[in-house]
């Protein structure tokens, strides 16, 4: 599994932008994802990206956390292929889901989450794009 990104909840996307835009990250991309209410700005790096994370309703995910824990990293995100296949090889295993399916995610592609139980307290996402189906 490669990294594909780091997921940052912030409670302002636009100045948490400009914050990585000191450091000399440019934002590439910026998307609303109703299904998970959130609005997300890709910031690559050389080996991978961030994704910042702003809730638009107080029922996001992403606003419970920054409730709970406030700003900082949110889950760690691995590109993988064969994601359908996959996430039946570790419900099999008995590894704990949050998404036993893949479902859409940003920039069209299937995403499931692993519950932090799996891994040490570690949210972790898995990705495929559709170019690597
Ligand atoms: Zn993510």
């Amino acid at each position: 599994m490669k990294l594909d990104h780091l997921g940052v909840a912030v409670t302002d996307l636009e100045r948490a932008a400009a914050a990585w835009n000191v450091l000399g990250l440019q934002t590439a991309h910026v998307e609303e994802v109703p299904r998970d209410q959130v609005r997300v700005a890709f910031v690559p790096f050389a080996g991978g990206r961030l994704e910042l994370l702003q809730p638009t309703a107080e029922t996001s995910p992403v606003a419970r956390f920054l409730a709970r824990r406030g700003e900082g990293i949110h889950h760690v995100a691995f590109a993988v292929t064969g994601l359908a296949d996959l996430l039946a090889r570790l419900k099999a295993a008995g590894v704990r889901l949050i998404d036993e399916a893949p479902r859409p995610g940003a920039e069209g592609t299937a995403v499931a989450f692993l519950h932090p139980s799996a891994t040490g307290g570690v949210l972790v996402e898995l990705v495929e794009r559709p170019t690597s189906a």
